[in-house]
């Protein structure tokens, strides 16, 4: 971090004795010779460190088992409360959900969109790639959101004619229709809640990938505190994305599949960092970039997915959540502030 901002500091001087150049001034020739020493000590500082770190490589071995287990908990729990059949359970799973949506919604405002900003903001990036630098973010975020937007569209057209075949026998009235939520609009939105989830599962894994990665290559004295942030961070995350799969309409299986999924991204990412470690170089070009688009793609489908899918059509313009009493709408609200507050506080560390 500290890197950063050094070399930010750097290229901050290259542009103010880049200003403060005039034209047939005495010392230019000082200058161009300043200009060329600080060039190379940009190039030198993206080049691989080589410089020797404390690394067990036992204990990070043991992270990736640790974070398996943790993830796990955190996707299994909330996603098998929604079999338990008790009248408080539908309350209770709702607040888990508001709190899983304050979780989704810091994950892209506080981990996802500021990474992807210090990507493309790096001065390792290739020049081509500095040119328009963070703009990326942008560009690579709204070309995520209007995927998200176009595949579930996509699924829920064909899932709609496919729907319309099995029910060709029964004969219903537009008004059955509207009204009856088992059938007609009720069943394709379902369709576009599978694919909500899809969505935002592979938004937070690319992230999960890459937090996985730093811990995997991190030194001994940062290792521990590191891997505790990380652990609430699956946690919390997995808790969101549990609460969610569990209310899908989906056979066990793929459902399974989509709980089996979430747990083993940071561990891959650990396990990548593990075998890496020795010839790891954080700053560099392809390593950046990769991180900066994959961020950047993450950052544009949690956004989109949060918003539209999660915080319009589960609360905004829920007639269901409407009818709740005030006293129990604060409390969703406050499940929804804890859950952003304990992601905020997670960004200080992952
Ligand atoms: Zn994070």
């Amino acid at each position: 971090m500290s890197l950063r901002y050094n070399l930010f500091a750097l290229l901050f001087a290259i542009a103010q004795t880049a200003l403060a150049h005039t034209p047939g001034s005495p010392d230019d020739h000082d200058h161009e010779e300043e200009l060329s020493a600080l060039g190379n000590v940009t190039l030198d500082a993206c080049a691989a460190l080589g410089e020797e770190i404390q690394y067990n490589q036992n204990l990070h071995i043991g992270g990736i088992f640790i974070l398996l287990a943790v993830s796990g908990l955190g996707v299994i729990s909330t996603s098998m409360l929604s079999k338990l059949k008790m009248p408080m359970v539908s309350q209770l799973l709702l607040i888990f959900k508001m709190f899983g949506i304050g979780v989704l919604a810091s994950t892209a405002w506080m981990h996802i969109l500021p990474s992807a900003f210090e990507d493309f903001g790096n001065p390792c990036l290739d020049a081509g790639w500095q040119k328009f630098g963070v703009g990326y973010v942008g560009l690579f975020g709204l070309i995520a959101a209007f995927i998200a937007q176009q595949m579930e569209m996509l699924f829920v057209g064909r899932s709609m004619i496919k729907s319309t075949q099995d029910k060709d026998a029964v004969t219903l009235s537009p008004a059955m229709t509207i009204e009856d939520g088992a059938v007609g609009p009720h069943s394709h939105h379902t369709e576009n809640k599978e694919m909500t989830v899809i969505l935002l599962e592979a938004g937070i894994m690319f992230h999960s990938v890459i937090i996985g990665l730093t811990l995997g290559v991190a030194a001994d004295d940062e290792f521990t505190s590191l891997l505790a942030a990380i652990c609430f961070h699956q946690l919390f995350e997995g808790m969101a994305l549990g609460v969610m799969i569990g209310a899908l309409n989906l056979k066990r299986i793929q459902k399974v599949a989509l709980c089996i999924l979430y747990p083993i991204t940071t561990p891959v990412g650990i396990a990548i960092g593990v075998g890496v470690h020795n010839a790891f170089n954080p700053n560099s070009h392809g390593l950046i970039l990769t991180q900066g688009i994959l961020n950047s793609l993450s950052a544009g489908i949690l956004f989109y997915n949060t918003y539209t899918e999660l915080m319009s059509e589960e609360i905004s313009h829920n007639v269901a959540f409407r009818a709740y009493a005030p006293s129990f709408k604060a409390v969703c609200f406050l499940a929804m502030y804890i859950g952003a507050a304990a992601m905020a506080i997670l960004a200080i560390w992952a």
